[in-house]
């Protein structure tokens, strides 16, 4: 069997959208799955959409999310470089190849020069649009002679190239998730291959690079599905093998739209900004879309390359739904490496004020055990901050009349009084200290169960529920609970 080759091909206009990297991961997988090649070329002939820095920012977002690719262009030392024998990868620097396939569709009669102007074919979509007929090329330029248009151009009148596609013949081909399709060249239009700018369109440089890039599989969203049949045309007259066609559900939200900015994060960045990690946004994505085969939900990278399959990929929409994606990733924090993890967090931190260069060096350790604590009830990292803000604040403020009340229990004074008392025994809390300390004011004060442990909590973070109350009189450490304790007996307590 022949290697298998795929590529990703984004056009530079903006951001990795979600469904993109989607799409990405999809090749990645079935590349790895069949120890292929993967390939990242940019298809960015359309200068008017261009965004500069979006080849960066899409390459970056690919790197991060762990999607690795064999061949393309690639950012070494902040610049873009291109790596593997089919280059150039970027589809500006190609134009003389487009040009030469051009000239041999008008040589052998499959493409020919057209001259209408823009206000001659916005009248024709017009009124075609009246008698509600699809709008399309009405083949005004489609019987020029050769010899009169290479005159016109001669003489300077602008010009474009479009495929002459034959009338009513059945374009057949086998897409893998969709089955055979057939679609007549009578619903077709004439595409422009070559542009008045000199630049190919993306129907005529996608199918020119695929082959020379011998690339076997064309894995792409399915909105590329009705342009599809003039690509398999191409093939055709140019006599190339055909790839085999893959086209994925869009990926739609809950209410099965497409998935736009106006309804909240579509960005790869978006969700990398929020502090999902590259593990838990891979994981879900591979999941909308594809079923694997026994309703496992918790993937890492090497499983999903181990069972990802086309024939489990679904002919209708993937939803993205954002509780789902929360689960997934909350699911990998809770298996992350605590040390990477407290680095990731670090940022987070760090923007909302809570430590600085000087507190990590100083009290690295003491992070770490805080970001043990919050994992167990986080999504994503950006949650933690809020998560947290309890340590950071000695002014007990509490959240409710019902935590005022419990303060106001008859043994509060005792427990609290207890609590100091133990404090004063020691320099610091350790682990040990603090896994013991309520055992031992139970014994001292004989109160016990939920009558300790509420008041306890609310005293120290002035909320009714929270992480383990071990860990954040760990956390805590002696003199903000001293602080903390003063300021409930002087604000709070009964008289
Ligand atoms: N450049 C196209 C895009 O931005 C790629 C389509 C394809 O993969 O053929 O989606």
């Amino acid at each position: 069997m022949k290697q298998v080759r795929v590529r990703f091909a984004p056009s530079p206009t903006g951001y990795l959208h979600i469904g993109g990297l989607r799409t990405a991961l999809y090749n990645y997988l079935f590349a790895r799955h069949n120890n292929g090649k993967f390939i990242l070329r940019i298809e960015d002939t359309d200068r008017t959409r261009f965004v500069e820095g979006a080849i960066e920012s899409l390459i970056e977002s690919l790197h991060w999310a762990g999607i690795e690719y064999d061949e393309g262009v690639f950012i070494e030392d902040g610049k873009i470089v291109q790596k593997g024998e089919y280059g150039s990868y970027i589809q500006s620097e190609r134009l003389d190849i487009y040009k030469k396939y051009v000239d041999e569709l008008i040589e052998k009669g499959y493409a020919y020069y057209c001259f209408c102007s823009k206000e001659r074919l916005d009248k024709v979509r017009e009124e075609q649009k009246i008698k509600g007929l699809i709008p399309k090329y009405d083949g005004f330029c489609r019987s020029l002679s050769l010899e009169e248009a290479r005159e016109r151009i001669a003489n300077g009148e602008e010009y474009v190239v479009r495929l002459k596609l034959p009338h009513n013949k059945d374009i057949k081909f086998h897409d893998l998730v969709r089955g055979d399709i057939i679609i007549n060249t009578d619903d077709i239009d004439d595409q422009v291959l070559l542009k008045s700018d000199g630049y190919p369109t993306y129907h005529m440089a996608v199918v020119v690079d695929d082959h020379l890039m011998d690339i076997t599989h064309i894995v792409r969203g399915e909105e590329w599905l009705a342009s599809t049949p003039k690509h398999v045309y191409l093939y055709q007259v140019f006599g190339w093998e055909e790839p085999t066609y893959v086209h994925l559900p869009t990926v739609l939200n809950k209410e099965r739209k497409k998935l736009s900015k106006r309804h909240g994060d579509v960005a790869v960045e978006d969700f990398r900004e929020k502090g999902y990690l590259p593990e838990g946004l891979v994981n879900y994505l591979a999941l909308v879309g594809w079923s694997p085969k026994d309703n496992k939900e918790i993937f890492s990278m090497e499983e999903l390359i181990e069972e990802f399959s086309f024939e489990r990929v679904s002919k209708t929409g993937g939803i993205f739904d954002k509780d789902k994606l929360d689960w997934v990733n909350g699911h990998h924090i809770r298996e992350y490496d605590i040390d990477k993890l407290t680095d990731l967090s670090i940022p987070y931190l760090k923007d909302a004020g809570y430590i600085d260069d000087k507190f990590v060096k100083e009290k690295y350790s003491w992070i770490k055990a805080m970001v043990q604590t919050v994992m167990e009830s986080i999504s994503y990292l950006s949650e933690i901050p809020e998560k947290v803000e309890v340590l950071f604040d000695n002014k007990v403020e509490l959240e409710d009349e019902d935590a005022l009340n419990t303060l106001r229990g008859e043994q509060v004074p005792d427990i609290l009084n207890a609590f100091k008392e133990e404090l004063n025994e020691i320099e610091e809390i350790d682990e040990e200290f603090a896994k013991g300390i309520m055992k031992r004011i139970q014994k001292s004060t004989g109160v016990k169960g939920k009558n300790l442990y509420m008041p306890t909590r609310i005293a120290l973070t002035g909320n009714n529920h929270g992480p383990e109350l071990v860990n954040i009189i760990y956390l805590l450490g002696k003199q903000n609970i001293l602080n903390r304790i003063d300021y409930v007996q002087e604000n709070y307590l009964k008289d």
